[in-house]
């Protein structure tokens, strides 16, 4: 655990709290709170940390929100506390200073034109700048999140419209936004002109409903209505919606391809393909660029499953069960002191002895960023009897950190950044190794590019002022 800062100017060079996150927004229903409530527990896999929803009924809003799981932080009680037929929610992933309550979201504040509330996935690249100047012209912020400094944009911005203070707010951004402003009970629904992170539109009944990913719609009923575009402003009240202008719309898009190949859902469709297929498809692409005789396809359950299947479809080697999840280990869950390295990898990985003894198996995860759930997971299935383990990584080698919103380590963290792919297969103690390529991966999504890449190629498409001025350390730096 990292010390707290005294001064300011040391807050200022803080890391910033890493947010992975999931949002979503409701208008036009006798119930948005509950709505609201139901997609966030189909955007847990967004964030584990926090939740919160904030209803807004008469122009009065209502917040609750809490450290915790969804169902945790919910009870019938709680939502019945929650009227109006607005709402909008939030969960969020985070470490790095960033899990305490304060940070969680949504944000809630009183400004000139009512109660505003905010819900953020992304990470800007320039608030430590903007919070910096904000600080020194008099602003008190009330938490760590970079988010907040939307709201303090939002509410000093001479324009008199609440569409024209957004707006104006944008203006200011850099970096990755997926945004959801409540004023009233009006809804602005917003994504960065890049489009790093998803952000949906759809129908519900009379009203409508914005959410990071299209499993929020589903579970809610919704109709899946459009991606909202990168740039796009939209704003949404009762039944009623209307396209505000777009930001910079001459700026390359950039949606994250890491999405695709392990932040979203499977039964989501992100950025246009489904997420399931697109995984597929980096899965067969694998199994052409690195084949290998075999018994068995094993995929490291959940994340890499739908990769495995297109492993196992190209190839023609079956796909068997052989590493089961437990679904029941807790975020929390305390390491007992001891020895066994593996031992967090056991209580979550289980191997089933009768598919994998004498067998030479491929394992295809979906990616490897510090490499310890592999190295774990090589010898768990070693010991269960495997003759031949070979390993296959359905994405790039990850080098690079990401500042846009996906939770990953320091450069110095990530195997690939500290070994090359000989030393990695040496490391790791596998029979091979063989990583999608980076052309292959983009190749079997090119309708939905061109992507970022950073975390690949260290190509980032947003400027990352924060770093470049010095006012974050580039160790200290977690994308978010
Ligand atoms: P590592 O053990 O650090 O190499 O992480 C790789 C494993 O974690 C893979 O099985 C991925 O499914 C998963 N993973 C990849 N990226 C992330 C992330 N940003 N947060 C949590 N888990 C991740």
């Amino acid at each position: 655990m990292k010390k707290k800062p005294a001064s300011i100017r040391a807050h200022l060079l803080e890391e910033s709290p890493r947010d992975e996150c999931g949002v979503v927004g409701v208008t036009g229903t006798d119930q948005a709170a509950e709505m609201v409530f139901l997609a966030l527990y189909a955007l847990q896999h967004r964030g584990q940390e926090s939740a919160g929803i904030c209803a807004v009924d008469q122009g009065e809003a209502r917040l609750h929100k809490r450290l915790g799981l969804v169902a945790e932080v919910f009870n019938a009680n709680v939502l019945d506390s929650l009227p109006g037929t607005t709402a909008l929610g939030h969960v969020r992933y985070s470490t790095a200073g960033g899990g305490q309550l304060a940070n969680a979201q949504p944000i809630m504040v009183q400004y000139a034109q009512g109660d505003l509330a905010i819900a953020h996935n992304g990470n800007l690249t320039n608030a430590h700048d903007i919070r910096k100047r904000l600080v020194q012209e008099g602003a008190i912020f009330q938490t760590d999140s970079d988010s907040e400094v939307v709201i303090h944009l939002i509410a000093r911005s001479r324009h008199e419209t609440i569409e024209g203070q957004i707006d104006d707010a944008l203006t200011y951004l850099e970096g990755a936004f997926s945004l959801i402003i409540s004023v009233g009970e009006t809804l602005y629904a917003v994504r960065d002109p890049r489009g790093f992170r998803p952000l949906v539109l759809g129908r519900k009944g009379e009203g409508f409903v914005v959410a990071s990913e299209t499993c929020a719609l589903d579970i809610i009923g919704a109709e899946f209505v459009r991606d909202i575009d990168p740039g796009e402003v939209l704003k949404l009240h009762g039944s009623e919606i209307e396209a505000l202008r777009k930001l910079a719309p001459a700026i390359r898009q950039a949606p994250c391809i890491f999405e695709l190949v392990y932040f979203a859902r499977p039964d989501s469709n992100v950025f246009g393909p489904s997420v399931d297929r697109a995984r597929r498809a980096f899965g067969r692409q694998l199994a052409r660029e690195h084949p290998v005789e075999a018994d068995a396809v094993l995929a490291v359950p959940d994340s890499a499953n739908s990769a495995a299947l297109g492993f196992s479809e190209e190839s023609g080697i079956p796909f068997e069960l052989g590493l089961l999840r437990n679904h029941y280990v807790g975020r929390t869950f305390i390491r007992p002191s001891q020895a066994d390295r593996d031992f967090s990898a056991r209580v979550k990985y289980a191997p089933v002895r009768g598919v994998l003894e004498g067998k030479r198996v491929v394992v295809v995860d979906d990616s490897l960023v510090r490499g310890t759930t592999s190295g774990s997971l090589v010898n768990i299935i070693r010991e269960a009897g495997a003759s031949e383990i070979h390993l296959r990584i359905g994405s790039p080698p990850v080098r690079f950190p990401c500042f846009y919103g996906i939770d990953m380590p320091t450069k110095e963290e990530l195997m690939a950044n500290r070994l090359s792919i000989p030393e990695i297969k040496e490391h790791l103690r596998v029979d091979s190794l063989g990583y999608l390529s980076l052309e292959g991966m983009e190749g079997a999504v090119k309708e939905a590019g061109p992507f970022c890449n950073a975390c690949f190629s260290g190509e980032y498409p947003a400027p990352l002022v924060d770093l470049d001025k010095g006012l974050i350390k580039p160790g200290d730096v977690k994308c978010c």
